[in-house]
C-alpha cells in the first residue's frame, strides 16, 4: 500500500510516519448496510451526503477515502494497573482528515475495519452490539456537552465474529480533533525512545495548543493543561453519573476527550460504588474511583514525559510532581460548581459540600435513580414550604427527604433565589431529563439484530436534546423495568 507519508492529502498525524503507526488497508465488510449516518455532523464536517463520496463503500472500508491511505497506530498502556509494553490500533484505522467549514482538522477512524499488525491474534472487527452502543454513546456525551470523540457512521455487515456466541461485525467512523492517547507516549517511553516522544509531543502541541508552541516550557505547559483538562471531564463524567468502565491509560486522550466506548454506562440507580463492567471484578474503575483513576492516569503520563521534563531526573520528577498538583484543585472546582449548578446555586458556599452529599446518600438509601433524582430537584418550590408533591415519592424515605428539602430552601432563600421558575429553566439546562441507559440501548440493539434499525434513529434523535422535555418521550426518562435491570456489558465487543 501507498505510505501515509507520501501522499498529499495525508492528514497531519499520517505525516508523522514511522515509528508512530503503519500503513494497512480495511478488510471489506460484506453485504454493508447504513444503520444511522450523522447528518448533522456530516454537515458540520462538510461531508454531507451531496458531496459525492460513495458513503457505505467508504464507511465499510471497501474504498479508501478519496486520496488517503489508511494507517494504524502503535501504542502501549497500563491496563487494570497492569503495564503492557505494546498495544496499538488492534482494529481502528485512520482513514482521513476533513477540514471544516469551520477551519478545524478534524481525523476520522474507522472501528472495526479488520486486523492490523497491532491485532494481537484477535479478529479486528467490532460486534453490531457494541458498535451501537459507542455510536450512541458518544453522541449522548456530545449533547450533553462533554468532551468527546464522535460517530459520522453505523454500518453492519453479514460478516459473522464469534465473541460469547456468534454475532454480526460492524463499523463505526469516529471522529475526533485527534486519537493520540497517553499509551502512545508511554511506547517510547517504555522503549527510552526520547526522541520520537519529543516528535509526538511537538506534533501535539504545533496541531492542538499552538499557543504553547515556541515556549521553552512547553512540554510543562502543555501537560499541565492535559492534566487540568482529564480533571475537569472527569468531573464532568462524576456530575452525569457516567461511568467509562475502561480507564486504562491506552483509552485516555491528551486532549481530554472521552474515548473508548467499551463497557461504559449511565448509572439509573445511584450507588457511589457502582462498576459497570463486568470483566472489572475488583471494581477498579468504579463511580467513585474515576476521579482518583484519572490522577493515577495522568500520573503515568508525566513519569512517560518526564525525560522531555528536564535533563537531570531528579528536576524532571520534581516539576512533573507539580504538574501532578494542579489536578485535585482542577478536579474539586469544577465538580463542586458542577454540584451547586445542579442543585440551582448561584453561589458556592463551605456547607454546599455538605447539602450534595446528604443527597446522594437520600438517592442511595432510596435507591432513587441518579438522572430522574436530579431532573426532580428543579420541581421544589421556594414559595411554599409544602412537601414537594411528585418529587418526594421518589423516595422511599420521604421523611428524610422532606427533612432534605427543608435545608435546601432554606439555602436557596438565603441567596434571594426565590424566582422558582427562573431556577428550573436553569436546572434543566443542566441536570439531563435523557440519558442513554442501557436498557434503551439493549432495546435498539435487540431490534438491530432482527435488520430493523428504527430504534437506533429513535435514541439518536432522543439524545441529541436531552434537556428538552420531549413530553411523547417520556417512558424514555424512566428506571428500567426490573427484568432489565442488570444487563451485564463486559470488555467483550
Ligand atoms: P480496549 O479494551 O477496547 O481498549 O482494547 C484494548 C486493546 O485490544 C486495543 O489495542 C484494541 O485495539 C485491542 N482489541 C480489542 N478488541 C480487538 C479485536 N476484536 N481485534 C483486534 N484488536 C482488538
Ligand atoms: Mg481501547
Ligand atoms: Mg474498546
Amino acid at each position: 500500500p501507498l505510505e501515509p507519508a507520501d501522499l498529499p492529502l495525508a492528514p497531519a498525524y499520517a505525516r508523522l510516519g514511522a515509528p508512530f503507526h503503519q500503513p494497512v488497508a480495511a478488510t471489506p465488510l460484506p453485504e454493508p448496510r447504513m444503520v444511522h449516518f450523522n447528518a448533522a455532523l456530516a454537515s458540520e464536517l462538510g461531508v454531507d451526503s451531496e458531496c459525492g463520496l460513495e458513503f457505505v463503500e467508504i464507511l465499510a472500508g471497501s474504498q479508501p477515502w478519496p486520496g488517503y491511505a489508511s494507517s494504524a497506530s502503535v501504542y502501549a498502556g497500563h491496563q487494570f494497573g497492569h503495564w503492557v509494553p505494546q498495544l496499538g490500533d488492534g482494529r481502528a484505522l485512520l482513514i482521513a482528515e476533513v477540514r471544516t467549514p469551520a477551519g478545524q482538522r478534524i481525523e476520522l477512524q474507522l472501528k472495526g475495519a479488520g486486523p492490523t499488525p497491532y491485532s494481537r491474534g484477535l479478529d479486528g472487527r467490532a460486534v453490531l452490539r457494541s458498535s451501537i452502543r459507542e455510536y450512541l454513546g458518544s453522541e449522548a456525551m456530545h449533547a450533553l456537552g462533554v468532551p468527546t470523540t464522535r460517530c459520522l457512521s453505523l454500518v453492519a455487515s453479514s460478516q459473522p465474529v464469534v465473541r460469547e456466541t456468534v454475532e454480526n461485525a460492524a463499523v463505526v467512523c469516529r471522529t475526533a480533533a485527534s486519537f493520540v492517547r497517553f499509551g502512545q507516549f508511554e511506547y517510547f517511553a517504555g522503549q527510552g525512545r526520547t526522541g520520537p516522544m519529543a516528535r509526538l509531543a511537538d506534533h501535539v502541541i504545533s496541531e492542538h495548543f499552538p499557543h504553547l508552541q515556541g515556549r521553552p516550557d512547553r512540554y510543562a505547559a502543555w501537560l499541565g493543561e492535559v492534566v487540568e483538562r482529564t480533571a475537569r471531564l472527569i468531573a464532568q463524567w462524576q456530575l452525569l453519573g457516567f461511568c467509562h468502565g475502561v480507564m486504562n491509560t491506552d483509552n485516555f486522550s491528551v486532549l481530554g476527550l472521552t474515548l473508548d466506548y467499551g463497557p461504559f454506562g449511565f448509572m439509573d440507580r445511584f450507588r457511589q460504588y457502582h462498576v459497570c463492567n463486568h470483566s472489572d471484578y475488583e471494581g477498579r474503575y468504579a463511580y467513585s474511583a474515576q476521579p482518583e483513576i484519572g490522577r493515577w492516569n495522568c500520573e503515568r503520563l508525566l513519569q512517560a514525559v518526564s525525560p522531555l521534563l528536564a535533563d537531570g531526573p531528579e528536576q524532571a520528577a520534581e516539576i512533573g510532581k507539580d504538574i501532578l498538583q494542579r489536578y485535585a484543585p482542577a478536579y474539586h472546582q469544577s465538580v463542586m460548581r458542577g454540584w451547586a449548578d445542579k442543585l440551582g446555586l448561584r453561589e458556592l458556599r463551605e456547607a454546599d459540600g455538605k447539602l450534595v452529599n446528604e443527597f446522594l446518600g437520600l438517592l442511595q438509601r432510596s435507591r432513587g435513580d441518579f438522572t430522574r433524582g436530579f431532573r426532580l430537584l428543579a420541581r421544589i418550590r421556594t414559595s411554599s414550604d409544602a412537601p414537594a408533591k411528585g418529587v418526594r415519592e421518589e423516595f422511599a424515605d420521604i421523611q428524610s427527604f422532606d427533612a432534605w428539602a427543608a435545608d435546601y430552601r432554606a439555602r436557596l432563600r438565603s441567596e434571594q433565589n426565590t424566582d422558582d421558575e427562573a431556577r428550573a429553566r436553569r436546572m434543566n439546562r443542566i441536570n439531563p431529563k435523557y440519558v442513554l441507559r442501557n436498557h434503551l440501548a439493549q432495546i435498539a440493539i435487540d431490534k438491530a439484530q432482527l435488520g430493523d434499525y428504527s430504534e437506533v434513529a429513535t435514541l439518536a434523535e432522543l439524545l441529541r436534546r436531552p434537556y428538552d422535555e420531549q413530553p411523547e418521550k417520556e417512558s424514555y426518562a424512566t428506571e428500567p423495568p426490573d427484568y432489565m435491570r442488570n444487563i451485564e456489558v463486559s470488555c467483550s465487543s
